[in-house]
This record gives C-alpha cells, structure tokens and sequence, in this order.
C-alpha cells in the first residue's frame, strides 16, 4: 500500500516549516514533538502517517480514539488526548492515551489518578476572558499542579493552550509561556508547552512551545463528525 502524494506532500511542507520556525526561533527541532491530530480521520490515515514517520498522534474524542487506538495497537506510537474529557471517561481514555493534554480541573486529576496506567498530563489553560471555554483560568494553574504532584502515578508535563480567536496567538502563547513560568516555581520538571495548530505553530515555536498539535495541515480536511 502506498501513501498519497498529497499527504506526503503536506507532511513534508509541515516538517519543512517547522524546521525553518526553530532555525528563527534559535531552537533546534530535537526540542519540538509534532502530535499529528487525526481526529475524525480513518485508522487508515493513521497507519499511512506511521509510514510516513510520524510517532505522535492526538485525537480529541474518546468514542472516536478508542477503536482506533485497538485497531492499530501494534504500531510505534504515542496517543495524545487533546480534547475536552469528562471525567467519567477518564479511566477509560487512559488505557490506551499515554498524555492528556486537557487537563483543566481537580475531578479530572482524580479520575486520572486513579486509572489503570499511569498518564502524563498537560495542564490547559484558558487564555480567553470567556469562562466557559475549555481550560483553567491562570490563576487557578498552581492549585491544579498541586493536585498532580500529590498524586503517584500523573507526571506533569506543562501548559498547554489553543490560542483565542481574534488576538494576535503570538501574544496569547507568551501569556500561555509566562504560566509555564510560574508554573515551574513548583514544578520545576514540569518543561513542556503544548501549543501551536495549523495556522500558528510557527508562532508557538517562537514562543517555546515544545508539542505541536497539528491537524489540517497534514490530514488535509476533516471530515464531518460521525
Ligand atoms: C483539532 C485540534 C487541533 C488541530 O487543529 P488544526 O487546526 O486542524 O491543526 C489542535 N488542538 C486541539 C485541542 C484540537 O482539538
């Protein structure tokens, strides 16, 4: 079986931009994870993606990852749960995801805490001024790597954000880099930002960002939720 053109194409433009964004930034590209979101996308793609060198995957609904995730079990990756979690689906996202990237309050440490394996986790953070978009507000981001820290089995990995609409996302993931910052007071360990999609990865990296959720960029459109 033989990938498309057009995804290798994309992939490799992606790539190509990524190495160019960490040469501006002064960075090397050792320093950057790329997480290819493939959600809504076949197990198909995936497999394709793997043959094509990706190693990272993301996904941000747990009734579309998980059949995927069983159907191609055997293959060299590392599943990333990007989306909003309910907590009562946390155990079952955390046997097949090793990193949760979303979350955003104490229930959810909790649940996560008490999974079956052990689970690396983003904290996200809410960069609007809208509480009832997905994250913890800033301020609420030391409390939260508390929670984490008390647990045995969570690593901390970092921050992690989708920028606003509307804002320039540069500005947006410094605000995003100076909650690492503090952060880090705590959690010294806790290196990682999440940050950075199709259309502002490259901004991301400027910023520091060291995972790049990049979806449409690589995929090409998805298709409509099922
Ligand atoms: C879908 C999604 C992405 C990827 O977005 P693209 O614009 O397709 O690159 C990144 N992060 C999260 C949280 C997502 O839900």
């Amino acid at each position: 079986m033989t990938v498309s053109p057009e995804l290798a194409e994309r992939y490799a433009a992606v790539t190509a931009g990524i190495a160019e964004a960490c040469a501006r930034a002064g960075r090397s590209s050792d320093e950057v994870t790329l997480v290819v979101v493939t959600k809504f996308h076949p197990a198909a793609l995936v497999r394709d993606l793997v043959e094509l060198g990706v190693r990272h995957v993301g996904e941000n609904r747990h009734q579309d990852a998980a059949p995927k995730a069983a159907e191609l079990a055997g293959l060299p990756l590392t599943w990333h749960f990007v989306g909003q979690l309910q907590s009562n689906k946390a155990k079952a996202v955390a046997r097949y995801a090793d990193v949760v990237h979303s979350v955003d309050r104490a229930s959810l440490v909790d649940a996560l805490a008490a999974a079956d394996r052990p689970v690396d986790v983003f904290l996200e953070v809410n960069l609007t001024d809208d509480a009832g978009r997905g994250g913890a507000a800033p301020g609420q981001i030391e409390g939260l790597a508390e929670a984490v820290l008390a647990t045995e089995r969570l690593r901390l990995r970092g921050v992690m954000a989708v920028a606003p609409l509307g804002e320039d996302a540069r500005a947006a993931f410094a605000r995003l880099r100076a909650t690492g910052d503090r952060l880090r007071a705590i959690a010294p360990e806790a290196t990682d930002m999440s940050a950075g999609m199709s259309g502002d990865y490259a901004q991301a990296i400027a910023e520091g960002a060291t995972h790049l959720r990049i979806g449409t960029a690589i995929t090409g459109k998805r298709p409509a939720p099922q």
